[in-house]
Order: structure tokens, then C-alpha cells, then sequence
């Protein structure tokens, strides 16, 4: 199966030209300007951009949280995150504390494998570190392709280890060849806030922004990006949100560290506003929650001044049934918002339409940084000769709404409703395969392959 696409404007992360690209089998075979070649499709990319398939490297599906599960499975989840242009997503797999490693990657394995439309990979998240947890770390980045370690500083009792598991952990994942990533917040300051609203009788969702203040993030990354230093390891902050948090990464730099930075699209969008409409405000329950709009600014031009390298969504939809759970409570309210379709539009709409970053700034972070960072490129990620040809041809221009009538996801609402968004999927290229073509999908569940990732590179 061959297929050639012509007249494309391409965008990549350092590129922007007119050529024609052809692929055969999965990967691209050729670029050059009017290619003569036969193929067996052909699709016209006159005034629209080729771009390398998105990354989302923070995704939940099919998560087992307090007796319920986030609402998109790998299949909705991997085929709405296809829809909005996302071809890669890395999933997060959770040690049960006094379990093994392994254990979780079955489990993981019984719900994703022979699932997903498109292409995958995973993080362990390691919640208990010891004798016997060091010893699958190196067996995980050696035989599983695994090789990014999440952390929790927060959670206590379910998914937290303190700083001594922690320092444990870097040296063992440092010496291996892996990455740690961080949910920096300060677990045990949140809980004593938790606790002191819900004593006061203050339950609504604004209590869960209330319960989780700018410091708790900012004194968290500070803490881990010493950690990191300490042992050398190559390191990752998770869904940073805040100046104060930024700015602890900013300090690492200042001591020659290099410490990688994702934000997520609600960051960068939404504001805590949001939290004062009653329990509307639990359709945005997420932690870290949403923040004030100077913080926006400071991620923008984080982006722009190279502090945030990465994009994503830490997508974790529940139904409004279950974030009904916490009707009387936020402290039950399920923890995460449905974004894994509308990424890539919202973040070229907002972004690149908007003239806050470039189009080349849209690919490094949405797709090139992910990949890179996480030891899938140049497979992923680029628009070369060789590698995977996943591509999205978007047309810049085509207004459309997002609403929960018209997605994808498995969630009966949305938490853009009625945004209106300038910039759109139109096709999808998949290891070579139409994956969609106008809003249809012509791929069949099961087609999205494991991605077994190399080891992590200390100078991305
Ligand atoms: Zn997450």
C-alpha cells in the first residue's frame, strides 16, 4: 500500500516548505517538490499544513480510581485522540502500594492490548519503592521499553513515596537509563487544607483550588528539582501549572540543571474562575487545578523562552454520573477533565492563530519534544525520510465549535463547550494508513501498536 501526498505546505519543529511526501508500507520513502512516483492513493494537500501526528504523553484510559474507571477506554480514547490529530498517547500504569511492578503491567496490558486505534506506550508510576521494586526498573527499561518512572509527591497512603523512596528511585532509574517524572505538589500541606475546609463545612469545588494553593506546587518542584540534581537523574515536571513552579525550574537552570517541563492545554486556557460556578466547577476538578490568568502568562512565555518543552492533557474524562460522587464533598469529586480530542486544535486556534508561538513552536511541543524526550525519536515525531509516517493534514483556516454533540470522547459533557476553534484535523496518517478522512475513520480497532521506547538521553 503506497500513498502520496501532494502539494502540502509541511511543517516540522525546524522546517517550513512546500513538498510533496511519499509513503510506502509505514514509513515515509520520499520528500521533494512535485514527485513523480505512482501510488495507490493520493490525497491533495493544496493551502493546508502537513504536520508531524501529535504526542500526548499524559493520558488516563480505562484508570481504576475509587471503584470506577476514567470513561474513556483505549479504544474511545485512542480514537477521539485520533480525531482531534493525535496519533501517539503515553498512558500512565499505577503500582498498587505492597504490589510489584509487574503486577501493574498486566493488569495495564489486559485492558490496552489488541484495543487501541492508535499507537501507545506507558509510564510506570512507582508508588512504593524498595529492594524488590529496584530490581524491575532496569528489567522494565531492558525488556519492556519503559523507561519513564512517574512519581507522586502527593496522595498519601495510595500513590506518594516520601523524598527517601525517592532519592532511591533516582539513583536506580539514573544508573539504568531512564527519566523520572514528577506530580509535584505538596501532598501533606493539601491534606492538612483538605482537611480544614471539610472540617468548616466548606465542600463545593471551589475548596478543591482552595485546598491546593500556588505554594504547594511551587515548594514541590523546588524540592524535586534539588532531588533530581542531587542524583543526576534526567527529570520531567508533569502538568505544571503556576509561575511559582516555573520559576523553581528557572532557579535549576541557573544552576546549569536541566529540568523538562510539560504544561497542559486547560493551563494555558482556562483560569479558576471556573471553580465559582457551585458544582458546574467539578467539571474542572483536576489537580493541580486551574489557575489565575497571571499564570497563563508565565506558561506562554515559558513555551516561548524554552522553560516548557511539552503539551498535553493529562486527559482523565469521568461522566458527570460519576463526578457526582462528590456532590456533597470535593474531596470525592473524581480527579480530571476530558481534553484528549481538542489538544491539537485548541493549542494551533489559541496559539498559532492567535500569533502567541509560531507554527514550528506548535510541532516542537504538541509532537518533536514528546518524542524526543521520551525515546521515541526519530520514529516519532519528525517528517523524515524513515521514519513513521504519522501525519495530520490541517487546514488552518475551517472555523468549527466544540461541544459534547459533536466529540468523540466517551463523556457526556464537555468541558469547552461552545469554544469556537480555528484550525482542523482533516486527514490522518497513521504508520502509513488513512486513519481518518474527514471525520471518518477508516482504521480498525486493534491497529495501534505498543511503542517500545529507547533508553532516555541526557541531551535532548
Ligand atoms: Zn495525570
Amino acid at each position: 500500500m503506497s500513498l502520496l501526498i501532494k502539494n502540502g505546505r509541511i511543517i516540522t519543529a525546524a522546517d517550513d516548505y512546500k513538498a510533496d511526501i511519499f509513503i510506502s508500507g509505514e514509513k515515509i520513502q520520499a520528500i521533494g517538490e512535485k514527485l513523480q512516483v505512482e501510488a495507490d492513493q493520493t490525497i491533495d494537500a493544496q493551502d493546508h499544513l502537513v504536520m508531524p501526528g501529535g504526542i500526548d504523553p499524559h493520558v488516563h484510559l480505562a484508570m481504576p480510581f475509587m471503584g470506577t474507571y476514567s470513561s474513556d477506554d483505549y479504544a474511545s480514547g485512542t480514537l477521539a485522540a485520533l480525531h482531534g490529530g493525535t496519533t501517539t498517547v503515553i498512558d500512565f500504569v499505577l503500582q498498587t502500594q505492597g504490589k510489584s511492578l509487574h503486577d501493574a503491567l498486566s493488569s495495564w496490558k489486559g485492558r490496552s492490548d489488541g484495543n487501541c486505534y492508535g499507537d501507545y506506550s506507558f509510564h510506570m508510576a512507582v508508588t512504593d519503592f524498595n529492594e524488590h521494586t529496584a530490581k524491575e526498573v532496569g528489567q522494565l527499561i531492558e525488556e519492556e521499553g519503559i523507561t519513564s518512572f512517574k512519581t507522586f509527591m502527593a496522595y498519601k497512603g495510595a500513590l506518594m513515596i516520601d523524598d527517601g523512596q525517592m532519592i532511591g528511585l533516582m539513583k536506580e532509574v539514573e544508573e539504568k537509563g531512564g527519566m523520572v517524572t514528577v506530580h509535584a505538589t505538596n501532598g501533606d500541606m493539601i491534606d492538612t487544607l483538605i482537611a480544614k475546609h471539610r472540617s468548616e463545612g466548606k465542600l463545593s469545588p471551589l475548596y478543591h483550588y482552595l485546598s491546593q494553593p500556588e505554594i504547594t506546587e511551587a515548594e514541590a518542584s523546588g524540592r524535586f528539582c534539588d532531588m533530581a540534581d542531587y542524583t543526576g537523574v534526567p527529570a520531567y515536571i508533569v502538568h505544571l501549572t503556576c509561575e511559582g513552579a516555573l520559576n523553581a525550574t528557572r532557579r535549576a537552570g541557573s544552576r546549569n540543571q536541566k529540568v523538562f517541563v510539560e504544561t497542559c492545554i486547560q493551563y494555558l486556557l482556562l483560569d479558576a474562575s471556573l471553580y465559582e460556578k457551585d458544582f458546574d466547577g467539578a467539571k474542572w476538578v483536576m489537580s493541580p487545578p486551574l489557575r489565575q490568568k497571571k499564570d497563563q502568562k508565565a506558561l506562554w512565555s515559558g513555551i516561548n523562552q524554552g522553560l516548557v518543552q511539552v503539551v498535553a492533557t493529562d486527559h482523565c474524562p469521568f461522566k458527570w454520573a460519576q463526578k457526582l460522587m462528590g456532590k456533597d464533598d470535593f474531596s470525592k469529586i473524581p480527579n480530571g477533565h476530558p481534553a484528549i480530542e481538542h489538544r491539537m486544535e485548541l493549542l494551533f486556534s489559541e496559539g498559532v492563530n492567535t500569533g502567541r508561538i509560531s507554527p514550528n513552536k506548535f510541532v516542537e511541543v504538541t509532537s518533536t519534544n514528546p518524542a524526543k524526550i521520551f525515546g521515541m525519536h526519530p520514529k516519532k515525531g519528525c517528517i523524515a525520510v524513515g521514519s513513521d509516517a504519522d501525519l495530520i493534514i490541517f487546514d488552518p483556516h475551517k472555523e468549527h465549535m466544540l461541544s459534547a454533540d459533536t466529540h468523540h470522547m466517551n463523556v457526556d459533557y464537555s468541558a469547552y463547550e461552545g469554544w469556537k476553534v480555528k484550525g482542523k484535523c482533516i486527514h490522518v496518517i497513521l504508520r502509513g494508513k488513512h486513519a481518518i478522512d474527514k471525520g471518518k475513520v477508516k482504521i480498525e480497532k486493534g491497529y495501534g501498536s505498543f511503542i517500545k521506547r529507547n533508553k532516555v538521553s541526557k541531551v535532548v
